[in-house]
């Protein structure tokens, strides 16, 4: 990880769900030979799930900046170079139980729009190596922004 976060002092892991009643809806509507809707809904789950990860690591961002310590972009198994089965000790560090998130042998992880995450944070670590955090950042006052929000910050 070093060659994307330069030199990093803390990690912090994550694993964060929307749970499994979308999924089964979605399954429903499967059966129900309802497809655009399936997909669709599908889609949003994805996209729900995609925002809490940030909004992890956006809080995280939060805690650290005013100790001196900026945040990296978050990483999971499975992405880029990182094999997903890393996942066993992702999960090791921060097991999911406690949310109702378990791994199958595959390392997938259910309910299905579950998102484990690690990020770093560290005096000198690379926060912006591909693009920048505050660009898609909700935290509407935060003192630290190095860049305004592409779109809204309203939730
Ligand atoms: S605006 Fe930037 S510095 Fe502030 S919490 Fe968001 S990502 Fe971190």
């Amino acid at each position: 990880m070093q060659r994307l976060w330069g030199p990093i002092e803390w990690v912090a892991t994550a694993v964060c769900t929307i749970g499994e009643g979308l999924e089964r809806r979605v399954a429903e509507l499967w059966a129900a030979r309802e497809l655009p809707l399936a997909s669709m809904l599908d889609s949003v789950g994805s996209g729900a799930v995609e925002s809490l990860a940030e909004y992890v690591n956006d809080l995280l961002c939060q805690e650290s900046i005013p100790l001196g310590l900026p945040v990296t972009n978050r990483v999971s198994p499975g992405y880029g170079y990182w094999d997903v089965s890393q996942q066993k000790a992702l999960f090791a560090l921060c097991p999911g139980d406690a949310i109702g998130v378990s791994l199958n042998e595959a390392c997938f992880m259910s309910p299905v729009k579950s998102i484990s995450l690690m990020a770093a944070a560290g005096t000198h670590a690379r926060v912006d190596h591909y693009f920048s955090q505050c660009a898609r950042c909700w935290m509407r006052d935060c003192a630290y922004r190095r860049t305004p929000a592409k779109k809204t910050v309203h939730r």
